[in-house]
């Protein structure tokens, strides 16, 4: 009887994960009140086939002393070092560094910890079910990937998906540092406990991190920029529920309102 319910549970859960993913993400939600938590900077906190890098036609760059050709430029540079690089174990085991994608011009810079299997053997940031429901997390906030830039803590996969080492951690983290410095994004995302705990060099589950605003310093003595860790969409396959799905869609919601973005609040797949 219990291993019935188990199997009658396992088909309802992958039903619903499929809608998910081929629904809107939205969930309908009340007043947000997201909390700011500002944080002592550490000094130096952390820290692309550039060929998918997509310009976008914004002031953002060119308001600086960056020009948008200098950034394409400077992620283009940094882009090879970081495929020839060999500074850590993993640059012998890799098939393909994951630099990242999207524009040079992004506001909002979503960060996760590491490649995967799919993203090592295509050289791209969260492809398969976890980029699908990243995707549809993007597009719910009424954003597309190439608006957005994507990539991970550490560039190379740890074999069998292991936990990097902080040998690793540490050999890798100037690269984001550099690809955050030329991008100069409003909010991060950092999507999963290891990024964030990684980014923000806290040891606190997600469950206490997300819902809030830290400040993350990419290098000693630059400006704070706002970061929301929230769960990981592997995490939000794993455990797919509604409070699950909600918690990250208001953490997405609150970034919209800290970039004065419209915030949809209607999903018409929601029952
Ligand atoms: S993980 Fe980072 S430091 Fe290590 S080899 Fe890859 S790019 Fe270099």
């Amino acid at each position: 009887m219990d291993q019935e319910i188990d199997i009658v549970k396992s088909i309802r859960q992958h039903l619903e994960i499929d809608s998910f993913l081929t629904g809107d993400f939205a969930v309908r939600g009340e007043g947000l009140v997201v909390e700011y938590m500002p944080q002592v900077p550490e000094q130096e906190a952390v820290s692309e086939n550039l060929e998918q890098v997509q310009i976008k036609d914004t002031q953002k760059n060119s308001d600086t002393h960056m020009t948008k050709k200098d950034a394409i430029t400077q992620l283009k540079e940094l882009s090879s070092e970081i495929e020839k690089c060999r500074d850590c174990e993993l640059g012998s085991s890799r098939v393909n560094a994951v630099v990242g994608e999207g524009s040079v011009s992004a506001r909002i810079v979503f960060v996760g910890e590491a490649p995967g299997a799919n993203e090592d053997k295509t050289g791209k940031p969260f492809v398969g079910r976890s980029g699908k429901l990243l995707t549809k997390i993007i597009e719910a906030m009424n954003l597309s990937r190439e608006e957005v830039y994507i990539c991970n803590t550490i560039k190379c996969r740890p074999p069998e998906n292991r936990d990097p080492k902080p040998a690793e951690k540490q050999a890798c983290r100037h690269f984001l540092a550099k690809q955050l410095e030329i991008i100069k994004p409003e909010v991060i995302v950092a999507l999963g406990s290891h990024a964030a705990k990684s980014l923000l060099e806290v040891d606190k589950p997600i469950g206490q991190l997300r819902g809030k605003f830290h400040d993350f310093y990419a290098q000693q003595g630059a400006e704070p920029i706002k970061l929301m860790p929230t769960y990981h969409p592997s995490y939000l396959l794993r455990n797919y529920n509604y409070n699950s799905r909600k918690r990250v869609w208001e953490d997405m919601q609150a970034v919209l309102n800290e970039l004065n973005l419209p915030v949809p609040t209607k999903n018409p797949t929601e029952k």
